[in-house]
């Protein structure tokens, strides 16, 4: 009998595995038709410098998947899966080539865009990846981005494989006038000394920082420890997922420099975003 029950084991074992097997190959395909049939489609959300008054500062290009059956799908959905299967190689040059066009069509129709940078997430796997960095150098030479306007996002788990090669990696960028974020800080397996060997020019705070933050609470002080260390470093402190005035006004006190959330901006199409510019240029721009 108990033969029996560990054959059964067995099989329900091998069952599982075979549909995770399908369901990956099955992922696969749909992930390379959408690839081919231009399913994959940038939002962009912008960022504010808020320490005079409210400044829009740039944009971050998120990816999002228009499915044909399943609708939109959220990267927080495939991104891992993309990952796992190395297919997030091809959509990260997608997503790059996506926001270069758009960048280079912004700054062709406004100037404003000059002053303003365009984000871009990069999988932690690209970091010491050699062709990824030569692929970086040349869109941004084929779209004509100016370089200091371009943004790149790494989470910290980008520097755990090989922090060496990592850190080597991020100062060629910094040569390259690339600014380099480090992005959801607080989450990863940051050790504080990362901060310390990886020249980042700024740090981007998770949004779990600051969701429970209150006035004096103790997650404002946690969050004001944060920006002093970022500051510290000569790094600029960025707040995600800010939702609430309330929770600007802290960031404000506390010195944060950047924020980014759906408070002062959920992120939008490429036309809404241009409009977001040419009316900010209007509010800011020189008095005629
Ligand atoms: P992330 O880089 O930390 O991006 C911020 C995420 O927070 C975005 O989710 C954004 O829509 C969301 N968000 C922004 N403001 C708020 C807010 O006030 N409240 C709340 N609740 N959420 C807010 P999204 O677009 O679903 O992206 C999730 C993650 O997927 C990103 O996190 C990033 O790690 C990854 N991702 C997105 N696009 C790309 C891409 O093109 N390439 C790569 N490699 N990863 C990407
Ligand atoms: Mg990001
Ligand atoms: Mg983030
Ligand atoms: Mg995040």
């Amino acid at each position: 009998r108990s033969k029996q029950r560990g054959n059964n084991v067995v099989s329900i074992f091998t069952k599982t595995m075979l549909n995770q097997t399908h369901d990956i190959l099955k992922f696969e395909n749909s992930f390379r038709t959408a690839l081919q049939e231009d399913q994959f489609k940038l939002v962009f959300q912008p960022q504010f410098r808020i320490q005079n008054g409210i400044e829009l500062s740039g944009f971050e290009a998120l990816v999002r998947w228009h499915h044909p059956d399943r609708g939109m799908v959220s990267p927080a959905e495939f991104i891992p899966l993309a990952e796992e299967t190395g297919l997030i190689v091809e959509l990260d040059r997608l997503v790059m080539r996506k926001a270069c066009s758009m960048w280079s069509d912004c700054l062709k129709v406004s100037g404003a865009c000059e002053n303003l940078h365009i984000s871009i997430n990069l999988s932690a796997k690209h970091i010491t990846e050699s062709s990824m960095m030569r692929y970086i150098e040349e869109t941004i030479d084929k779209y004509n981005i100016p370089l200091q306007s371009l943004y790149l996002e790494l989470t910290e788990s980008a520097f755990v494989n090989d922090p060496e090669l990592a850190a080597a990696r991020l100062k060629t960028l910094n040569k390259l006038g690339v600014h380099c974020a480090i992005d959801d800080f607080g989450t990863g397996y940051s050790s504080l000394a990362y901060l310390n060997n990886f020249p980042a020019r700024s740090v981007k705070i998770d949004r779990s920082f600051i969701m429970g933050i209150k006035p004096g609470n103790d997650c404002a002080k946690l969050l004001e420890s944060i920006i002093k260390l970022a500051h510290g470093l000569n790094m600029e402190a960025v707040a995600e997922g800010v939702e609430t005035e309330q929770q600007l006004e802290i960031l404000r006190e506390l010195n944060c420099d950047t924020v980014q959330g759906f408070y002062l901006g959920r992120p939008m199409p490429k036309e809404e975003a241009q409009k977001l510019i040419s009316d900010y240029k209007k509010i800011n721009g020189p008095e005629e």
